[in-house]
């Protein structure tokens, strides 16, 4: 039973033919699913991504047209995003939108998560709804493939031919599964990077609000009590100088309604000082957060800025006998690249609170270098914070502690003023401390880093 050699001959090179028929179409859609890859990663309107991609498997299935829709959120309709038709004349139906209700092959599609071919569209029940349709178009066999993202049917493909029995092979429905799988990935990176995007800027609008609030209340509230502590010093100074002694009177009653008027007159300027500073504070944070401080970068010192902190924080020590102030700073420290006033900001802030903690023993001020950064750090011998504690003293308007025995003695927003100062500079702050044994409140400031030129970066 052998052929003769001629027929095996043909025999051959017919199968040559196919197969290279074959091998052909296989690296035309490697070479389609290679465009398609490079599509999503390159451009970046995602509009023009699925249109690209619509048209790519029109021309790779051979197919008469091709569709891509994203599902809504209440999953109850398809909107079509994308789509490209063989012939150009039969118009755009991007924008129109698909409900899954009465449209028993998309619902299949979205609730399994599976891809479905749909022969003899224009009379399967599976497309009834939409037999019209597939008529005029002249559709013969739909295959629908969903897009899938993080297991969730976000969209599907579609994809039509318009010839009577040209069906999809499996070869080219796993063909637009690979494809679904290329462009649900950037469908889905696409929507979250728009709604983070939205909710950036509205969170960044919200800030900026709330910033223009607070500067513009606080503003208003300083104009008045900057005449208020004014008056009141005056009083004060009135009182004492010229009423008080001239008002003399044996009377008991007399003598306590004065001594009334000297404390309540004390407690105005004493109160309306704390409400000055938490003022202040208030209109540094949010002028800092709204980017709208201004900041005087230059090559400065550590030791002249720990100077000028220290002397600036003197007098809190004068009335306190049993506290000292020691300053430890290593000689030859690098230059930092930072806001002069700004940093001794910090410091005087970090040795007030040190000393409003601390009854007794010393306030020492350490600054040394470790690799590139200079570091500050201010310890006491006072009342430490619980561990527990600790990260929160960062937070805004936190008072650690027990904050209901005693009147609050700040404002709640030195440390977290501090820790914008210093992060501007791209620097660290942070607390160690021991309950009853003391703080010690540290912050980094990068060092200049000179360039070694010819001998790459120092
Ligand atoms: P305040 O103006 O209230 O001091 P801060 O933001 O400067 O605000 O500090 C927040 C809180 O952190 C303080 O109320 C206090 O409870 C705690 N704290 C800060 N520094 C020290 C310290 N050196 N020792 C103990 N507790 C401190």
């Amino acid at each position: 039973m052998t052929h003769p050699l001629s027929q095996q001959y043909r025999d051959l090179q017919e199968q040559m033919a196919q197969r290279t028929l074959e091998l052909e179409e296989r690296i035309g859609q490697l070479d389609t699913l290679n465009r398609i890859t490079q599509t999503v990663t390159t451009v970046h309107n995602l509009e023009e991504t699925l249109g690209i991609v619509a048209r790519e498997m029109v021309l790779l299935l051979k197919a008469r047209n091709s569709g891509i829709t994203l599902l809504n959120e209440e999953r109850t309709e398809l909107t079509v995003v994308a789509d490209y038709f063989s012939h150009p004349d039969e118009g755009n139906t991007v924008g129109v939108t698909i409900p899954l209700a009465g449209n028993p092959s998309s619902i299949q599609v979205v609730q399994t998560g599976r891809s479905i071919v749909v022969p003899h569209a224009q009379t399967n029940p599976l497309t009834e709804s939409i037999h019209p349709l597939m008529r005029r178009r002249g559709t013969e066999c739909l295959l629908i493939v969903p897009l899938l993202a993080r297991g969730e049917v976000i969209g599907t493909i579609g994809v039509a031919t318009g010839e009577p029995d040209r069906e999809f092979t499996p070869a080219e429905l796993s063909l637009v599964e690979t494809i679904a799988g290329q462009i649900a990935g950037a469908i889905e990176n696409a929507r979250l990077f728009s709604e983070m995007q939205r909710a950036k800027e509205t969170a960044e609008g919200a800030n900026a609000a709330k910033s223009t609030f607070l500067a513009s209340v606080s503003h208003e509230l300083r104009t008045p009590l900057t005449s208020v502590l004014g008056f009141a010093r005056i009083i004060q100074k009135r009182l004492d100088e010229r009423i008080l002694p001239a008002v003399q009177s044996d009377d008991p009653k007399t003598q306590r309604a004065i001594d009334q008027v000297r404390e309540n007159i004390g407690i105005i300027l004493s109160e309306g000082n704390r409400l000055t500073t938490l003022i202040n504070n208030v209109l540094d944070l949010a002028k800092i957060e709204a980017g709208k401080e201004d900041w005087h970068m230059q090559s400065l010192s550590a030791s002249e800025v720990v100077e000028q902190a220290t002397a600036a924080t003197s007098s809190l020590f004068e009335q306190r006998e049993r506290l000292n102030m020691i300053t430890d700073v290593v000689d030859d420290l690098p230059q930092m690249f930072a806001d002069r006033d700004r940093l001794i900001q910090v410091l005087i802030n970090l040795i007030s609170n040190a000393v409003k903690f601390t009854e007794q023993g010393a306030i020492t001020c350490r600054v040394k270098v470790v690799d590139s950064e200079i570091i500050f750090s201010i310890s006491d011998t006072g009342m430490g914070i619980v561990e527990s504690d600790q990260p929160r003293v960062f937070e805004k308007f936190t008072q650690v502690g027990d904050t209901l025995t005693g009147k609050p003695m700040g404002t709640g927003l030195g440390l977290p003023i501090c820790k914008e100062i210093v992060e501007h500079h791209g620097g660290r702050i942070w607390v160690e401390s021991v309950l009853g044994q003391g703080s010690v409140f540290s912050f980094t400031i990068p060092t200049i880093q000179l360039e070694i030129k010819g001998g790459g970066a120092a």
